[in-house]
């Protein structure tokens, strides 16, 4: 009886809002050893969630930053050639 109390509560949490907590902080173990280069401002000033944000790779920096879909530019060095 106890497995099938557990069964319910747990259907019923999955019927409620999923909430992401560790949502801001991005896990750095899913880049495959690539640097973090962090988040640009105007995906910050914008209030994108990271799943809102994209992947840019930076051949200077070694690594990845996020930001918005349009944006081009490293927010480390600059570099706008990807
Ligand atoms: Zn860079």
């Amino acid at each position: 009886m106890a497995t099938f109390i557990e069964d319910a509560c747990m259907a019923k949490r999955d019927n409620e809002p999923t909430e992401f907590p560790q949502s801001r902080t991005y896990p750095r173990s899913t880049l495959g050893g690539f640097r973090d280069l962090g988040v640009t401002p105007l995906a910050v000033q914008l209030g994108l969630t990271e799943e809102q944000t994209n992947g840019h790779w930076c051949s200077r920096c070694q690594g990845i930053w996020f930001g918005y879909t349009l944006e081009a530019q490293c927010p480390v060095c600059g570099n706008r050639n990807g």
